[in-house]
């Protein structure tokens, strides 16, 4: 207890990991971005900021309600393609979508995701085709993305893949199996591809986020909370023991993305980006 204090103080007095907020830039000028799952969270969060920063972004998101929204309200600069990714041909037509208008892809983001099912924790209870679903827009969108962007940007020999994964891909047990699972791919789809990829110049990385309350991490704490509010499991999200002192934004995981996206990453290829206030740090330390 004495330790976990000790590092609770520690963040609130460095006001460095306070959350950061978002100023316009240039550091992504000229680029053309690809968002899955740009729609809300994360993925719209990251639109934004890449936006923000002088990209062009198409947001593909299977929520057609929300993502031309999202699109609009971020100007000329923005606009949805509607895109299941964990069916291919969907992906690959996204990705022509984005050749067709704009004669270029730079930044390929695979984000989108679903958590799937909450289970009861044993494996026993798993139902396999539940975990194939999710298996499906986790791994397969993300090797469906990721195939794609390569196909398109090998010949013009350069490019920035940035995929999400998960600290529920780090360590075991602090997500539902199928979920975990699935997030456990993505930095080893990572690592087995910036071998092939770095020949071609395309760099790919992999972001780890702590617990944000996205709609998505909103909506499964419902399951869990079903009276309390939105507001209420906000709180409880900043109360969860991990993060005292501190919690996890989406802008944190955008600021992460748009590094990794920018040239100031140029060398940089094949990581797993954990944005998690040293989370997983504690957690392999206290296990
Ligand atoms: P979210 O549900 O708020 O946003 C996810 C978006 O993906 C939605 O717009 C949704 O419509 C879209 N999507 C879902 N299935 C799709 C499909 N088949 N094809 C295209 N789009 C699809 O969730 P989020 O929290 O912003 O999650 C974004 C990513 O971050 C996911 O990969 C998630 O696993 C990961 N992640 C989230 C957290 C967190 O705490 N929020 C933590 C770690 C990792």
């Amino acid at each position: 207890l004495q330790r976990e204090m000790k590092w609770v103080s520690f963040y609130q007095q460095h006001s460095r990991f306070s959350s950061t907020t978002s100023s316009t830039g240039s550091r992504l000028e000229g680029k053309i971005a690809l968002i899955t799952g740009g729609a809300r969270g994360i993925g719209k969060a990251t639109a934004q900021e890449f936006v923000k920063q002088g990209a062009h972004v198409l947001i593909a998101d299977i929520n057609d309600k929300n993502g031309p929204n999202v699109a609009s309200d971020l100007g000329p600069k923005a606009q949805f393609i509607k895109c299941d990714v964990s069916i291919e041909a969907q992906v690959a037509e996204a990705v022509d979508a984005v050749i067709e208008r704009h004669g270029k892809l730079d930044i390929m983001y695979n984000n989108a995701g679903i958590i799937g099912p909450y289970y009861p924790p044993s494996i026993t209870d798993l139902d396999l085709d539940e975990f194939e679903q999710v298996m499906r827009v986790n791994v397969r969108g993300t090797v469906a993305g990721v195939k794609h962007a390569a196909r398109v940007m090998k010949p013009v020999g350069s490019g920035s893949i940035l995929c999400t994964a998960s600290i529920c891909g780090i360590l075991g047990g602090l997500g539902p199996h199928p979920y975990s699972i699935s997030k456990f791919a993505i930095p080893g789809l990572v690592k087995s591809l910036a071998s092939e990829l770095c020949k071609y110049g395309i760099r790919i990385n992999c972001i780890s986020p702590s617990t944000v309350a996205t709609p998505m991490v909103i909506e499964n704490f419902k399951l869990i909370y079903p009276n309390a509010t939105s507001e209420e499991i906000k709180k409880i999200i900043g109360g969860l023991e991990e993060f005292k002192g501190t919690q996890c934004e989406e802008i944190d995981i955008a600021k992460a993305a748009l590094y990794l996206a920018s040239d100031d990453a140029k060398y940089v290829t094949g990581h797993n980006l954990a944005v998690d206030g040293g989370l997983t740090c504690i957690k392999s330390l206290t296990l």
